[in-house]
């Protein structure tokens, strides 16, 4: 897979995809405000200062059972009858354990001092006072251990996580009821185009729904952004520079989507390069060749092309990288997973191909990846029907049952 997404061959002048994202990620400044939030709003945000344990977890040695608790050397075989001498569940401070008895305990209580071994209650059997255990025993069973789980001043979540709900658990486990995260990244996302309708409205000929504000703004809320929604700009040079000029004062990075191609209607090169310095990349991928990557006023700017695929695609590939980076995450690096290929592709590319593929688990257990039958930039539906994308080599052809990466969205959408 590594092989797979290192190789960095530029042709015809176009820029490799490694070449263009360390090229993005290098740009990036950092966000560095600070937010104390609670637990239960640490959900999906990333952490600014590492969890550190204040405590052993467990804090004591305790019980995995409910039964009976003793000294190991206070068994003299199976048969083997102690007197009960305390009740211990959950919850309670046990008294140390009186020599030659036992005590009978619960799941989740502390072992008594003097105490090692607990035996499960169904191999017991109970008098009045007293037990009987009816089996050979091993000492030290079903005791989990004071700090099996988290010694004391361990760092249990690293900086630049980003904090899933088992992360809140930890967190918790430790007593941590704050958290200092990043300040989520505040985004501008805006559309060019003349042909474009909000959904709700109705369409005139001639017209398309605006998808790519959607699309955009739930990509950018997926991966832990403030979204600020600029609508649709007309397809003028004065409208894209006032959109492009107000969005940049308001935001960690502007978004926009179309006119970054290098038509009469494609006004964002110029106004940027008015307002600011623009690159035009050229990447040697396909869908969504190129990206505009610049700034204003120090703002950082990415744009994309219009083709709904190809927007989805260049988000995915380009600026979630970015956003992960500003805000602290290292894990925006591609992590391709090898499945079984479940498609020929006799006519590769020059360049190297991302295209939306639906991976299933066959009756062997075999991961199969299959691709969309349309390679069209257009096609929006090809992207909810595929569950990733599988990554095509340049100038490789494929046959069925060879093996491809694919990168699943799952991975690429948070
Ligand atoms: P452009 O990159 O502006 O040349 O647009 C390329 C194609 O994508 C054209 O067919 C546009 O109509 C379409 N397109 C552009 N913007 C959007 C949008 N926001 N939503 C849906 N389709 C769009
Ligand atoms: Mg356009």
């Amino acid at each position: 897979m590594a092989e797979e997404l290192s190789c960095t061959p530029t042709l015809d002048g176009l820029m490799s995809y490694e070449g263009a994202v360390e090229r993005l990620v290098a740009a990036v400044r950092r966000l560095d405000d600070r937010e104390r939030v609670t637990l239960r709003d640490g959900l999906g945000r990333v952490l600014a200062e590492p969890v550190v344990s204040t405590i052993d977890v467990p804090r004591w040695d305790y019980s995995a059972m409910d039964g009976y608790v003793l000294r190991a050397a206070d068994f003299d075989g199976p048969g083997s009858t102690l007197a009960v001498s305390q009740r211990l569940p959950a919850g309670v401070a046990p008294q140390p354990l009186a020599g030659g008895t036992a005590a009978r305990i619960f799941t989740g209580a502390p072992i008594p001092d003097g105490a090692d071994t607990v035996v499960m209650q169904e191999v017991c059997t109970a008098t009045a006072d007293a037990v009987r255990i009816d089996t050979g025993i091993v000492a030290g069973d079903n005791v989990r251990r004071r700090g099996e789980d988290i010694a004391a001043g361990t760092e249990i979540i690293a900086a630049g996580t980003r904090l899933d709900p088992q992360h809140l658990g930890l967190a918790a486990s430790v007593g941590c009821a704050e958290l200092t995260v990043w300040r989520r990244p505040r985004v501008a996302v805006f559309a060019s185009g003349d042909e474009l309708v909000m959904p709700g409205e109705p369409l005139a000929p001639g017209q398309i729904y605006n998808s790519n504000l959607f699309t955009a703004g739930g990509l950018l809320r997926t991966l832990g952004c403030e979204v600020i929604e600029l609508g649709i700009v007309e397809d003028t040079l004065d409208a894209t520079k006032t959109a492009l000029a107000d969005a940049a004062t308001r935001a960690d990075l502007v978004f926009a989507s179309g006119g970054v191609s290098v038509g009469e209607e494609d006004h964002v090169k110029p106004a940027i390069e008015a307002l600011g310095t623009l690159d035009m990349w050229k990447i040697a991928i396909r869908p969504g060749k190129p990206v505009a990557f610049g700034h204003i006023d120090g703002t950082p700017f990415i744009g994309s092309p219009g083709n709904p695929v190809s927007l989805f695609v260049t988000f995915l590939l380009f600026v979630r990288p970015f956003l992960l980076c500003l805000q602290g995450r290292d894990d925006w690096r591609l992590q391709p997973m090898q499945v079984v290929a479940d498609f020929d592709w006799p006519r590769p590319d020059k360049r190297r191909e991302f295209q939306r593929a639906r991976l299933t688990i066959d009756t062997a257990g075999i991961a199969r990846a299959a691709v969309h039958p349309s390679r069209s930039s257009g096609v929006l539906s090809s992207v909810t029907w595929a569950n990733g994308l599988v990554v095509i080599p340049e100038g490789r052809a494929m046959r069925r049952g060879d093996t491809v990466a694919f990168l699943p969205f799952c991975e690429l959408l948070r």
